[in-house]
Parts: structure tokens; sequence; C-alpha cells
């Protein structure tokens, strides 16, 4: 061996001694209001080969569901691996809102930022749009985004913190998130990165660019979503042209339910709502030879696993605050079909409505009128169900068969552990808790809305 061969020898070894060593890249990729049957893969209708192949290429979640019904806490258990409820962010924040993601809180950008990943926030932040909330404060180094949702005005786009367009032009957003993730992609691929990219669709209003505006068979909806799913191709063709398949965990999902249009599936429900439809979401993982190709996984998992799987995945330390999610590692490389884990708690808001633990679905309270009717009487009030509804969700996903009378210990088990979790959450939590369990409810037919019993 010549002296130029044993170099090129020992230089090889040493880098592929590097690429083992280095934790994997994160690529984390979140639809706003998709619902849990809107892609081909979960059999939608719409035309998304891109998610397809992704899917196709790692797993397919069929029982994985986001924190929350809503946009802004759903985020906050995904950045968290805590409960909305227990971070402080348990509804909306508007354009008004003068708070956010507190700062006691640890962000999923932040442990990684201290193993010194790259980190790019490009899309709907959503977490507290004054400076101090922004992700650039949050672990971020950088942020290209709306910070808030695209109905709210003003309807802006920032840079890092500041505003670079007022009004946001909507119908090139998807275009130029993706070009802005190309760009990170690129200058990141010498070290560990993470993505963070939520896109800002197909919430609404609804707008595509010029090249998919009127493609789709299904209108703009689907004309929305087929762009978003060419934006995911465009990412995978990024990975693999710097060759970054391989050290790449992809992880695609939507924050909550659809709204007034696409498909939850034969789920029941839609966003803002705690029957499944409103939280249980699409979720495709991809990392090739980590990950087993075309497996369908159906154990329960939530948005609030993904800080402590990644963490783990990427040799981070967790947040010093207990997590509510636990690392799904198990399921996403298909060693497991499913996980001895605590019951899931269902909030929307402050109140707690709904519990799942194994194949059961326990609801113990609901609205007194359904979200988003066109104008919600005044008095909209959380009330205790008459009786506490079960439903068997792998064998009625639409959950229209009450099976409680059959099961009375299963639904005194739940009932239990609820009443155990809810000691944990703070203060404001417990006592909405303790007042809806107070109030009284008049008979109504099992599934309907709980009407309060007449003073
Ligand atoms: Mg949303």
């Amino acid at each position: 061996m010549n002296r130029r061969e044993f170099f090129r020898i020992t230089a090889g070894a040493a880098t592929a001694l590097r690429a083992a060593d280095r934790p994997p890249n994160i690529v984390l990729i979140f639809a706003d209001d998709l619902g849990y049957g809107d892609l081909g893969c979960y059999g939608g209708s719409i035309r998304t080969p891109n998610l397809d192949r992704l899917a196709a290429e790692g797993v397919r979640f069929t029982h994985f569901y986001s924190a929350n019904p809503l946009c802004s806490p759903s985020r906050a258990s995904l950045m968290t691996g805590r409960y909305p409820t227990r971070v402080g962010v348990p509804r909306v924040l508007g354009p008004k809102a003068t708070d956010g993601l507190p700062d006691d809180e640890t962000t999923l950008a932040q442990l990684l930022k201290a193993r010194n990943y790259k980190t790019m926030c490009i899309g709907k932040w959503h977490l507290g749009h004054l400076p101090q909330y922004l992700p650039t404060r949050r672990g971020f180094d950088g942020y290209f985004g709306i910070p808030y949702s695209n109905d709210m005005t003003p309807t802006i786009l920032m840079r890092n913190s500041a505003v670079i367009e007022n009004p946001v032009r909507l119908e090139t957003l998807t275009q130029r998130y993706t070009e802005e993730a190309l760009r990170f992609l690129e200058r990141s691929k010498g070290s560990p990165f993470f993505l963070y990219f939520p896109h800002t669709f197909p919430h609404i209003p609804l707008a595509a660019s010029a090249r998919f505006r009127g493609r789709s068979p299904l209108g703009l909806y689907g004309d929305v979503v087929e762009e978003l799913d060419w934006s995911v191709g465009e990412v995978l063709g990024a990975l693999r042209k710097h060759g970054l398949v391989d050290n790449t965990l992809v992880l695609f999902s939507s924050d909550n339910g659809p709204w007034y249009q696409g498909s939850p599936g034969r789920l029941r429900g839609r966003k803002g709502m705690t029957w499944e439809g409103g939280v249980r979401e699409p979720f495709l993982g991809r990392w090739p030879g980590r990950i087993p190709a075309g497996k369908v996984i159906g154990g329960v998992a939530s948005a609030l696993d993904v800080v402590p799987t990644v963490a783990r995945l990427c040799g981070a330390a967790l947040p010093s605050k207990p997590l509510d999610g636990i690392d799904i590692w198990p399921l996403l490389s298909g060693a497991r079909a499913e996980l001895d884990r605590e019951v899931l708690l269902y909030f929307d808001n402050i109140y707690v409505q709904c519990a799942r633990w194994k194949q059961w679905k326990l609801h113990i309270a609901r609205y007194s009128v359904a979200r988003w009717s066109p104008a919600p009487p005044e008095g909209v009030v959380n009330l205790p169900l008459r009786q506490p509804e079960l439903y068997n969700v792998v064998d009625d996903p639409d959950e229209s068969y009450d099976v409680a009378p059959e099961n009375p210990q299963i639904v005194r088990q739940m009932l239990a552990r609820i009443e155990e979790l809810m000691k944990t959450f703070p203060e404001p939590i417990r006592q909405a808790y303790a007042e809806t369990k107070a109030r009284k409810t008049s008979w109504t037919a099992v599934g309907n809305l709980p009407k309060p019993a007449a003073p």
C-alpha cells in the first residue's frame, strides 16, 4: 500500500466512523388541519404520491393522537412532550394574545441545540408572536413563516423576528417555505440538524400556487394538499441529493383534524372536538435501515411522544420537568406492536373530556353545544355525561356503539385513573375538572350533546 492509498483508506474509515457517531438529523413535517382520511396512504382520494412513498419506505401509524384538537395547544405538546394544560397553552392564541409558550418550558429545539444541532423552523409557529415567544428565542437558529393562523389578521410573514410581508401572499407560501427548507438542508448538511416544518395549510383560507391551482379533481382543498405533497417530495429529494437519507429520521403528522373541508376518514368528529376525527392524525416515520419499510403500526402513540423519542435518539438530555409522552422507538422500529402506557387524556381547552386506554375510549364530558356551529348560543358549558360512554375504537373507529353497560369494570378503572392523573395538573385545570363534575346534566340520548339540568 502506498502512502496515498493509506491516507485514502484511513480517511474513509474516519468518515464512516464519524457518520456512525453522528446522531440522526430530524425532519419533522407538520400539516395544519389535515384530516386522518385525506392522504392516499390512509385511504383518501387526494393524490399524495410522495407521502404514500414515505409511508411505503417507513411506518404508518393508525392510532396516533395530537394532544388537543386545536392549533396552539397541539403544537405546545409537540414541542414540549407535555399536555398543553400543563404548560399553560390550553387554547388557541389569537393575533392580540400577549402570552405564548412559557419560558420555563423546554422545547425540542432547545434540547437539540444543546447537542449542537443546527435548528430551523419554517412555517406556522403559533406559540406566541411577541418577540420573546418567537422560534428564535425557543431554540431555533432561524425562522421563516407566519406566527399564527392564516385566518388571523394581520396576516404577516416573518424572517426571524422581523415582519417581511404584510399581508402575506398566501398562494406562494408553500413554494417559498419549500425553497427555504431546501436552502437550510443545503447549508446544514455537514452537521446534525433539526428541521421543523409546520405548514400553513390546509388550514383555511386555502390557497395554492398557479402550478397547482385547479389541478386536483377534489377542488381547492385537493390542490392545496397536492402542493403540500409536492413539498414533501422536494424535501425528500434534497435529502437524497445530499446523501442524507440513511442518517435522517423523517416524521410527518398534523396538528388536529379537518375543519369544514377535508376528510376524517371513518372517524367521527372534526377539528375542535374530542371525537376521534378531531385528534387522530396521520403519522409517518422513515429512517432506512432503522425503521422497517411499509409497516402499519396500530399501537397507541401521541404527539406527546415526539420529544422523548427524538431526544433519546439524538442523545439529548430530557427536560427537567416530567413528561407526559413516552419513548415510542419500540413502535417506530417495529420491535413492538403496542406499548404499555398510561391512560391518554383528551383535553379541549382546560377540560378533560375523554381518555384512551388500550382499545378503549371513555367519554366523560362534552360541550353543551356543537363546536364551530355558525352561531353558538351563549352559555356554552362543559357538562359531565349522565353516564360515561365507552367505545372500542379498534373495532368501532367511528364511535358508534357505546359498550359502557357491558364493561362496568373498564369504566370504573378508567375513571379511577383519570381521577388520579388529574391531581397532577395545575390548579385551574383541577378546578375546571371539579366544576364540571359538580354540574348537573339532564337526560339526552347516548352520543348526543349534554343539556344542563333545569335549576
Ligand atoms: Mg390546526
